[in-house]
């Protein structure tokens, strides 16, 4: 008896200092300068609370346990390696997928074990209809996000009602199911059914501009249910593990949703982001620049923002914008990089790059604080990005994007837009900057064109 209640505490004790390690670890995360140490916080948290359960609670044959390790090892280090960083959201979505599947698998070997109390049930159906929710969502936003499947919004009549039968069709399953528990009751597997096509029904709608809230909420959704599934396994830490996983991805939801002017209602109850032709017509011409005429204008400029986006992460360009701005701050100019809240394919992307290449914190500017200074900037250099420097955002009631917080940088004197041609973003509509009276585009791959401007300040 004493024995098992030393043993409760040790492990107790255990989880107790997983989850402080998983707050201060999250915290952490916060920002750029803490951030490494702070995914080596949490990993380390996550490694100590796997090795308690599995000294505690192993139910399986170590030799099982053991295989299960490798192969889940080598898998993962394996798409570690492969993946480029370009296709990290695409990853971030599968790994949401797979938080999803185990645990509706969790919840369905519980399903199996008669005798639960209700509150159990309740929970072993939440486990599987979140994580039913969160599986197939996740792998329709892996299939949008690596186009795969085409990233616009796909709505027919009536799927708001289709939705709400939806989800009337699950809840009266679930209830059924908590009513009268059994192996072959038929409302356990209609609530696997129709939660895998809520999962679907619920992110097809969504295109294009709006995928970042969708993998936000994914993630939280993952949280849920492992928090559910840590109901279902008694286990404690699970269940503080999930809450946070599902309390930050909420948290990073809100702020996706402010980012891109969305309310959480509208993510929630769907139907958005679709793609809507805008009516305005774009005036203007195109005035092309070499990468030498950049160079003359940037060697006198005093005051210069650089604007990432996605195309400075294809470009893998990062390395020769630092050393760009580093001639620039040279040569007595002042340098910063303008921050887009979703510039990129997933949150923090443009962070994530910037601190690769060791551009020093100091020099990011989010998109508040640099929007009012742009004006008294001699040249804005527009790094492969689109959407979020699109104006018709701001003033183009009929664009698809209007509403859309943008970086305002047709307000400098001078805008370098660096692109291979004249298509679209991410959301696949026009971009009126490209025709501004103060716009030169620089065509070609962005790592080569600064890679040219860079070679002449050396020279
Ligand atoms: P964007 O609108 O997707 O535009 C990227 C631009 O980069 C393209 O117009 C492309 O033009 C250019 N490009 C591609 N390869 C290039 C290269 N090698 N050299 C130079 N340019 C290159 O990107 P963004 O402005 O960063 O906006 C992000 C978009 O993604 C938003 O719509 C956002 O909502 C969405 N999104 C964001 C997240 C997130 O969490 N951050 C997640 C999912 C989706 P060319 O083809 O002409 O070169």
């Amino acid at each position: 008896m004493t024995q098992t209640l030393n043993t409760e505490l040790i492990i107790n004790l255990a989880y107790i200092i997983s989850a402080v390690l998983f707050v201060f670890g999250l915290k952490m995360l916060s920002s750029p300068v803490t951030a490494r140490k702070g995914n080596l916080l949490s990993a380390l948290g996550m490694l100590l609370a796997i090795v308690v359960t599995l000294i505690n609670q192993i139910k399986l044959p170590w030799e099982n346990i053991a295989a299960g390790l490798v192969i889940g090892s080598l898998i993962g280090a394996f798409a570690a390696r492969k993946v480029q960083m370009t296709g990290m959201p695409e990853l971030v979505a599968l790994f949401n997928g797979f938080g999803g599947a185990s645990s509706l698998l969790v919840g369905l070997v519980a399903a199996f074990s008669l005798g639960n109390s209700t509150f159990i049930n309740v929970t072993i159906i939440l486990s599987i209809l979140i994580g039913g929710v969160t599986l197939t969502g996740s792998l329709v936003a892996y299939g949008k996000l690596s186009e795969k499947m085409p990233s616009k919004a796909i709505q027919f009549s009536g799927q708001q009602i289709f939705n709400g039968a939806l989800i009337s069709a699950i809840l009266v399953s679930a209830v059924m199911f908590c009513i009268a528990p059994a192996v072959d009751s038929l409302w356990l597997y209609l609530v696997i059914g129709l939660s895998l096509l809520f999962g679907i029904m619920i992110t097809i709608p969504i295109g294009g501009a709006d995928m970042p809230v969708v993998i936000a909420l994914l993630n939280s959704y993952s949280g849920l249910a492992a928090c559910a599934a840590g109901f279902v396994l008694h286990n404690n830490l699970l269940i503080v593990s999930g809450s946070l996983v599902g309390a930050s991805g909420l948290v990073l939801t809100n702020i996706m949703c402010k980012a891109m002017n969305r309310s959480l209602s509208n993510v929630l109850f769907s139907g958005f982001g679709a793609a809507k032709a805008s009516t305005t017509k774009i005036e203007g011409e195109v005035k092309p620049i070499s990468a030498g005429d950049a160079y003359l204008i940037l060697e006198a400029a005093q005051n210069v923002a650089i604007i990432p986006g996605y195309g400075m992460a294809v470009a893998q360009a990062q390395h020769v914008v630092r050393e760009l701005s580093d001639h620039l701050e040279a040569n007595g100019c002042e340098v910063k990089f303008a921050i887009h809240p979703v510039a990129g394919r997933m949150p923090g992307h443009m962070n994530v790059l910037l601190a690769e290449a060791n551009v020093p914190y100091d020099q990011l500017v989010e998109m508040d604080d640099i929007n009012p200074r742009m004006g008294n900037m001699d040249v804005a250099i527009v790094i492969g990005a689109n959407d979020v420097v699109n104006p018709a955002a701001l003033n183009d009631e009929s664009s698809p994007l209007y509403g859309m917080p943008v970086i305002n940088v047709g307000a400098a004197r001078t805008v370098f837009v660096l692109k291979r041609s004249m298509g679209s973003g991410f959301s696949g509509v026009e971009n009126p900057l490209f025709f501004g009276d103060n716009t030169r585009m620089l065509f070609g791959d962005a790592k080569e064109s600064i890679s040219h401007i860079v070679a002449e300040f050396k020279s």
